[in-house]
């Protein structure tokens, strides 16, 4: 699967290239360093989201930590309640291109 064998700080550098050295959910920017910076998963592992690139981004470890395990929907929702400035386009991008991922390898029907 892409990404499997990569280690974590590349997974991270992968996600930071494609959607912008910044927190995915509260658009905190990993100015200075990357200490901040966490592998979050669009769609949480308990609920089938699979271990791909394609399923992860660069979250804040503040957003990583307080998220837990919602759903990225409600998690959007939750953001912007809190006055944070995700992008729900970013984020419905990101899913189309998880589901398309997953048409095309299969074997993930749990992904809401
Ligand atoms: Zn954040």
């Amino acid at each position: 699967m892409p990404g499997a064998h990569l280690p974590r700080p590349q997974r991270l550098a992968l996600a930071i290239a494609r959607d912008g050295a910044r927190c995915f959910w509260c658009a905190h920017p990993f100015e200075h360093s990357l200490a901040n910076a966490s592998i979050d998963h669009l769609v949480p592992k308990l609920k089938g989201g699979p271990a791909w690139t394609e399923n992860e981004v660069a979250a804040c470890r503040t957003c990583n930590a307080k998220r837990g395990h919602l759903s990225p929907g409600l998690w959007l929702a939750e953001c912007i309640q809190r006055g944070r400035a995700p992008s729900r386009e970013l984020l419905v991008q990101r899913l189309l291109l998880l589901h398309a991922a997953i048409n095309e390898r299969g074997g993930q029907r749990r992904v809401e």
